[in-house]
């Protein structure tokens, strides 16, 4: 439903602006590095914006800071609807190294609605373009559905209590001297 939203709104172009709410910028390197001429993120209409007026989706990186948190829900009010925010590495998934800090507050899921989460520490600009690109609805899961079985195994009863009853096992109690 949200990736036929998403496809339908934002198919051609859509116009990221790039937030970091206090993380240790390596994200932010690999998000910049996913715009670059290298990646080439153009082609699928991505392109960067300096202003949340501008921008169709917020790409946070970082925990939710104390310190930053209302700068963060402002840009985000500052947007126009519609608009997405995607929360990429782990800091912005769930906190990362910082969740039990005095001065994070956790995932910036507390601060603005998440629509895409990309976990890494810091993801690679291919995960990056490739979660934005399977968001979007411009590529298909790489995925197939796995069946999972439980399977109980035999556990072997090495408590003397339970030695006791089997006939034919001798268990000692005490040294004996023979
Ligand atoms: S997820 Fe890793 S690389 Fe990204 S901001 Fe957090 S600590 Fe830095």
């Amino acid at each position: 439903m949200l990736r036929q939203l998403c496809r339908k709104m934002f198919g051609r172009s859509l116009w990221v602006y790039h937030a970091n709410s206090g993380g240790c910028n390596g994200c932010d390197i690999e998000v910049l590095n996913a715009l670059t001429p290298y990646y080439d993120a153009e082609r699928f209409g991505i392109k960067l914006v300096g202003s949340p007026r501008h921008a169709d989706v917020m790409l946070c990186q970082g925990p939710a800071m104390r310190s930053t948190a209302r700068a963060l829900r402002r840009a985000y009010e500052a947007m126009p609807a519609p608009k997405l925010v995607f929360a990429i590495g782990s800091c912005a998934c769930g906190g990362g190294v910082w969740h039990d800090s005095y001065a994070v507050l956790g995932p910036v899921e507390k601060i603005v609605p998440v629509d895409f989460y990309i976990p890494g520490c810091p993801p690679r600009p291919e995960a990056i373009l490739y979660g934005v690109a399977l968001a979007l609805g411009l590529v298909d899961k790489k995925i197939v559905p796995a069946e999972v079985r439980a399977e109980v195994l035999p556990v072997p009863k090495y408590h003397p209590e339970d030695l006791r009853r089997e006939e034919e096992v001798t268990v000692y109690t005490k040294a004996e001297k023979f």
